[in-house]
């Protein structure tokens, strides 16, 4: 059964990307998508039944599957399917076998797929321990007819996350943003993946949920199983397994000092975001859920430069109706009032995918297709309707909306003309709105940086969204981490877009902010006031620490940073300057990156 092969005692410490801060040990529950299968769910009422039809069914399903391949071993090598696959017919077949197992769904009020890995691996260490060595080699059949069941039980859709009863720490291969989305804060206590990047929506829900969380540690499945204990320090990417007593003092006086400058940092919450000589930006959050709102306001922004609406639908086979996305942004709106709350409409695609739903999404390039405003603009209704969502709510605060993966002026135009209609029908239906929303769009692909000019004629106001500018302007995945080393946000050519467009906005007298990830990087945010940003939004919990980076220094010393950052050649270079900055006026900030 899954890693019963990895038994081992020794520490060990894997190096990833820290993606979400914090210090946790744990217990690992492993979701390779094999163990995904087997996570475990209480049954009420009728789903008694129901699972035992399922099991019946899979059990059905198997033996099919199993004839398949016999006859298809049959064709290539006459006799191998025989002496191989009869063997699993006969466990398939074995009453006792599957007795067991319904006797066990009854008795314990337990889906299947748990139990049927635990009789698996009775029978199999019964026969594992036999004098027999015909019955030993039997074991490997059982694990894998077993296994085989167990994959046709869910039809390759495991069970949800947030179906996990006991506190684990989850290392899994990947975990997409729906699965993220459906953690239990009080029952993951923080997550490590094989793959993933710093700007992928589920490191971007790891912060928005404060779970400690690395990413990119190439095989760390591999090296645990479910039970073992491991430590993650989501700051360093550190992930080290069976830790030592040393490890574990170590970490504690890590994790106090951690702690000692971030409840210093707190004591920043209603100071403006100014350099020592006053240049004041806005400091907002970036947010994904209503959950979040407390800590918005808890760690003193000022308003949401970003909310990420398409989080309402991930974990979703439907469109949300009208109805309660209105809710939902009348809810943000007024709990943040008289701040800010900008609206970003829909942003499916790429790597944000509903469960089951808007199949039409999946394409073979998703980041490079029909996602976001794209797909707004050729479902004018789904559109609309959010866009009436958004007004709706309109009246309960300061609510702006934004378009993002804006490409040309043309598409500003369309998205324009559906919220006029949008404003119409509320007016037919005597529904109150703001009239002067402001609308603005997001500058995360280079066309719309280098015509920023063109493009601020016809908004409010510009928020560059890096996490996308980076990935289109170098021609690197944001998600993959085999392409990490590529993805960044100081190239000189990224810096060179965003001050094309600070500056092609305060041109046409509009406001320029920033919320992709690097906003958060306490080396980088200095750099980029310094080059003119308005507006900076983040993560929550980042809000104190970016503060305090931009409180330490004067503008005209930022100023001299930008105007040297844009002359360098390359993003080592560029780096270390931001780096020398930050180790002489705020040298504290480094432990916490
Ligand atoms: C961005 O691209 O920088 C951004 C903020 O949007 P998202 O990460 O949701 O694509
Ligand atoms: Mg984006």
């Amino acid at each position: 059964m899954p890693g019963s092969h990895k038994k081992n005692t020794k520490s060990k410490t894997l190096k990833g990307i820290g993606v979400s801060p914090g210090v946790v040990i744990g217990p690992v529950f492993l979701l390779t998508r094999e163990t995904l299968r087997v996570m475990e769910r209480t049954l009420v009422g009728n789903d008694i039944q129901n699972e035992i039809i399922r099991f019946e069914r899979a059990l059905i399903e198997t033996r099919r599957q199993i004839k398949v391949l016999q006859e298809e071993m049959e064709k290539r090598a006459p006799g191998s399917g025989e002496m191989i696959l009869e063997a699993h017919l006969l466990v398939l077949d074995d009453r006792a076998f599957s007795g067991e197992i319904l006797k066990r769904i009854r008795q314990e009020h337990r889906n299947a797929e748990p139990i049927i890995s635990e009789v698996a691996e009775n029978y199999a260490n019964i026969l594992g321990s036999v004098n027999d060595a015909y019955l030993r080699e039997r074991v490997s059949d059982l694990r894998d007819v077993a296994r085989r069941v167990v994959r046709n039980l869910v039809g390759g859709v495991g069970p949800s996350l947030s179906e996990l009863a006991r506190k684990h720490i989850i290392v899994a291969t990947d975990l997409v943003p729906s699965e993220t989305a459906s953690m239990r804060k009080d029952m993951v206590m923080g997550f490590a993946t094989d793959t993933g990047s710093p700007t992928s929506h589920t490191a971007v829900m790891a912060r928005a949920f404060e779970i400690p969380a690395i990413v990119g540690l190439h095989n760390a499945t591999e090296q645990v199983e479910t039970g073992d204990e491991v430590l993650i320090d989501g700051n360093k990417g550190i992930f080290i397994i069976r830790p030592t007593p040393e490890d574990l003092e170590r970490y504690g006086r890590v994790a106090k000092a951690r702690k000692d400058i971030e409840d210093e940092l707190t004591t920043l919450k209603d100071q403006p975001a100014e350099t020592t000589d006053k240049h004041r930006i806005v400091l907002s959050a970036n947010m994904e859920t209503t959950e979040e709102i407390d800590t918005v306001i808890q760690y003193g922004s000022e308003g949401v430069g970003l909310f990420r609406s398409e989080f309402l639908y991930l974990s979703r086979d439907e469109i949300v109706s009208e109805q309660e996305q209105a809710q939902v942004y009348s809810e943000v709106a007024e709990r943040l009032s008289p701040n800010p709350v900008i609206v970003r409409t829909l942003d499916l695609g790429g790597d944000k995918f509903m469960d089951g739903g808007l199949a039409e999404l999946r394409e073979p390039n998703p980041f490079l297709g029909c996602r976001s405003i794209r797909f707004m603009l050729q479902n004018p209704d789904h559109f609309k309707s959010q866009l009436r969502a958004i007004l709706r709510a309109s009246i309960h605060g300061n609510v702006k909306i934004m378009y993002p993966m804006i490409t040309n002026a043309l598409e500003i135009d369309q998205a324009n003309e559906l919220l006029e209609e949008a404003k119409e029908d509320l007016t037919r239906l005597n529904v109150k709105y703001d009239a002067d929303i402001d609308v603005g769009v997001m500058i995360e692909i280079p066309s719309a940086a280098l015509m920023a000019d063109t493009l601020a004629e016809k908004v409010d106001f510009f928020s560059v969204g890096t996490n996308d500018l980076v990935q289109y302007t170098l021609a690197v995945d944001r998600i993959n981490e085999r392409v990490a080393y590529l993805y960044q946000p100081a190239h000189p050519a990224v810096l060179r877009l965003i001050k094309e467009t600070i500056d092609a906005g305060h041109r046409k007298n509009i406001w320029v902010g920033l919320c992709g990830e690097m906003a958060a990087d306490p080396l980088l945010a200095p750099l980029l006031v310094g080059m003119g940003i308005d507006e900076l939004s983040v993560a929550p919990s980042a809000v104190p620490m970016i503060k305090d980076a931009i409180r330490r220094v004067d503008y005209i010393r930022l100023q001299n940073l930008a105007t040297i950052a844009l002359s360098c050649k390359s993003a080592d270079e560029i780096l270390r300057h931001c780096h020398n900055l930050t180790s002489e006026v705020a040298p504290e900030l480094l432990e916490l990156v």
